[in-house]
């Protein structure tokens, strides 16, 4: 058989299984039957990304089998074969959607089968960043376990997200191989049709940050194959099936690598051949034009931010620094040039040895840093990065800042020889790395013993937190003369522009006006430029001169008027990242604010993922508005329509979270003590009239402001 003649017998199989399983459930639930995929707005989003068509119960299923029929019809087959791959993806997601009907969990650990919308918008911001710079799907059996896991250890060193199907997840089993998303190796499912979770995730980006229509069938190809940088790695044997997936990968410009050197011919730039599995990272980032950034860091463990999720379980601790137990703390300094000697890496205290297992130790580590252009501002931006820094490391977890860090060093990492000083080599080449345009000298001193980090935490970091503090307290939009644009996420949302102010954050949460600033200064032709705010049009929507000429340039004539504080008048666009999204409440006049990780529906009646789905892509929704966690309790939060007053529902977890600097705001200006006390949540009310028999016994203040619409 010629290659496509088995692409085209491998579609058929898949459209016969199709039909006899779409017809089985028929005959058991009844046409009528509701079928979705969990936490997603896009229903079967395959079949919604190149139809148009949202497929809500089996009888729409049914006849959305003529689709799937066309695509294997004799005429499309010769005008573009590779179509007959996309209907055997298309085929492979009626098949998997079958398997989640009256919500069952057909997955269980270690696979994850369907990914939730908000993993896809999480991923946006890694993937601009090149921190995640491509993603692998590796199928099949590789020819010894020890071969198919250094596969995926090289990927996963370089950043990569691997998602994996079929027995290579059980040969990574028999390895103890740690895998899970926080490392990003993502096991789908046993079956080859799993395959179609990853291609879900691809189409659903072009959805949702590239604004792509629906039905676009076009528009989607061109969008995955310049945007989203996948590729395949299938073991041999192929099957007629796994070789018309395949095609599919190959419509959406993903190339496949192979093992397999007979039954297959090869094609240039889509299909390859290569007998050695060793070589196929080599040939994969090749072919698909992948760039890794490497920093050569002179530690005993790995280092790459496919760590940055790996969490150390108490009985793996070698050493906790644990800031809310005992003293800890870490602190960038700006020290004058001669005060700082290049690479100097101190250790003051005892190292690693000197402790028990599983101690609980005070830790110190301060980087001192000089150069002409540095700024004690930027000290805080870099800071902030120490959590991502170390969290990087191999065996190594981070979370919290300033003083209230925690580190813990597994006994793995312990035992592969990574002690303190370790610490100061990843800080020190990450800070002259990432900042090169700023840092000439960088100094790191890790400090363990106990009197001395008590000292300096009282007597320096306390102190210089205090100062930074009153300063960033002080910076508003007022009172600064220039906004800076962020463009980032342009690589996937190519009309989104961001406009940071100090007082609004970037939505993805990421980006504040300092590291827009410090941004700039690294990078002058890069992302964050600068928008002088001279020309003020109406300052109570923030409507200025500068800031529509920043939009209309850098969203190339997308755009034409952007305000800084309306959520109903021109307001700012999103592309897909954001942390929330706030929607309006018309029965209350107020609105709803939800963050990613709740998954529950709010009072509009909508979930997180189905109100991102109103807004994205780089395009100006009224109504409805992206943003970051920290903008919630800004006095610039929707001030054009009267502010944060008209925030009335939030999950119990953010409001928790966002409580102190909310009750704070409210109270300096609206007078309001404990708001967050009027603000229902999902313990209180899932649905509009529940919402307003609590709105309205606390008398909440939304209810007494003019209407939104
Ligand atoms: Fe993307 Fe805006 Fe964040 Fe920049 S600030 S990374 S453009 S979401
Ligand atoms: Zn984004």
């Amino acid at each position: 058989m010629t290659l496509y003649e088995r692409i085209f017998a491998g579609s058929d199989a898949v459209y016969g299984l199709t039909e006899g399983a779409v017809n089985d459930a028929i005959a058991k639930h009844g046409a009528d039957k509701a079928i979705s995929f969990p936490e997603t707005a896009y229903c079967l989003p395959c079949y919604y990304a190149v139809t148009g068509q949202k497929i809500k119960t089996l009888g729409e299923l049914k006849d959305g089998l003529a689709t799937l029929k066309s695509l294997n019809s004799a005429e499309t087959r010769e005008a573009n074969p590779l179509l007959s791959g996309v209907a055997t993806a298309l085929g492979a997601e009626f098949l998997e959607a079958l398997k989640y009907i009256d919500g069952a969990t057909p997955y269980a650990e270690p696979y994850y089968g369907h990914l939730a919308d908000a993993i896809i918008r999480e991923l946006g911001v890694p993937l601009v960043t090149g921190d995640i710079p491509g993603v692998a799907v590796i199928i099949g059996e590789a020819p010894t376990a020890e071969e198919g896991v250094a596969l995926i250890k090289s990927y996963q060193a370089q950043g990569i997200l691997v998602t994996l199907v079929g027995k290579i997840i059980e040969q990574a089993q028999s390895l103890n191989y740690n895998m899970g998303y926080g490392v990003r190796v993502v096991p789908l499912g046993p079956d080859i049709t799993s395959v179609i979770h990853v291609v879900s995730v691809a189409l659903r980006a072009a959805l949702i940050f590239g604004n792509v229509t629906p039905g676009d069938a076009a528009g989607l190809m061109k969008y995955t194959a310049e945007r989203v940088p996948a590729f395949v790695n299938a073991f041999k044997p192929i099957d007629d099936v796994t070789l018309s997936a395949g095609a599919g990968a190959i419509a959406l410009g993903f190339p496949v690598i192979s093992n397999e050197t007979e039954n297959i011919t090869e094609v240039p730039k889509a299909l390859l051949s290569q007998p050695d599995v060793s070589k196929f990272n080599q040939l994969s980032l090749e072919t698909r034009e992948i760039k890794i950034k490497i920093t050569n860091i002179d530690i005993p463990v790995a280092y790459a931010s496919a760590f940055e999720g790996e969490i150390i379980r108490r009985g793996d601790m070698k050493v906790e620094a644990d800031g809310s137990r005992v003293d800890c703390f870490e602190l960038v300094q700006m020290k004058s040039l001669d005060e700082v000697e290049d690479h100097k890496i101190e250790v003051i205290g005892n190292d690693f040895d000197a402790f028990e297992d599983g101690a609980k130790i005070e830790m110190a580590i301060i980087a001192e840093v000089a150069g002409k252009s540095m700024q004690s501002d930027f000290e805080s931006v870099m800071e902030r990065k120490f959590h991502s820094f170390i969290n990087c490391i191999e065996g190594v977890m981070h979370t919290g800042q300033r003083d209230m860090i925690r580190i813990r060093v597994s006994q793995d990492a312990f035992k592969a020889g990574f002690r303190a000083k370790h610490f100061g080599e990843v800080i020190y080449a990450k800070l002259k790395s990432e900042y090169e345009a700023v840092v000439d000298k960088c100094q790191v001193k890790i400090i363990t013993d106990p009197a001395k980090v008590t000292d300096l935490r009282k007597n320096l970091a306390i102190p210089t937190f205090d100062h930074r503090d009153e300063r960033l307290g002080s910076m508003t939009d007022e009172s600064v003369s220039e906004f800076y644009t962020c463009i980032l996420c342009q690589a996937f949302s190519p009309s989104h522009v961001c406009i940071i102010t100090p007082e609004r954050l970037g939505l993805c949460g990421a980006v504040s006006w300092l590291d827009a600033k410090a941004t700039n200064e690294l990078d002058p032709n890069g992302p964050c430029q600068v928008v002088k705010k001279e020309h003020v049009i109406d300052e109570a929507v923030g409507r200025y001169e500068e800031v529509d000429e920043a939009v209309h340039k850098y969203s190339q004539g997308a755009l034409e008027h952007v305000t800084l504080y309306s959520i109903m008048e021109d307001p700012m666009t999103s592309c897909g990242c954001f942390e929330c999204i706030c929607g309006i409440e018309p029965m209350s006049n107020g609105v709803v604010i939800v963050n990613r990780e709740h998954t529950g529906i709010t009072p509009i009646g909508m979930t997180f993922s189905e109100l991102a789905s109103m807004t994205g892509g780089g395009v100006q929704t009224p109504g409805f508005m992206g943003h970051g966690k920290h903008f919630i309790a800004s006095k610039k939060f929707m001030k054009a329509e009267g502010g944060f007053e008209r925030i009335v529902w939030l999950p119990k977890a953010l409001k928790e979270q966002i409580a102190d600097k909310l009750n704070a705001a409210a109270k300096e200006v609206y007078g309001i003590d404990n708001f967050t006390d009027m603000i229902a949540d999902e313990t209180i009310a899932e649905d509009a009239e529940a919402l307003m028999n609590f709105l309205t016994e606390k008398n909440h203040p939304a209810l007494k402001l003019s209407p939104l619409m």
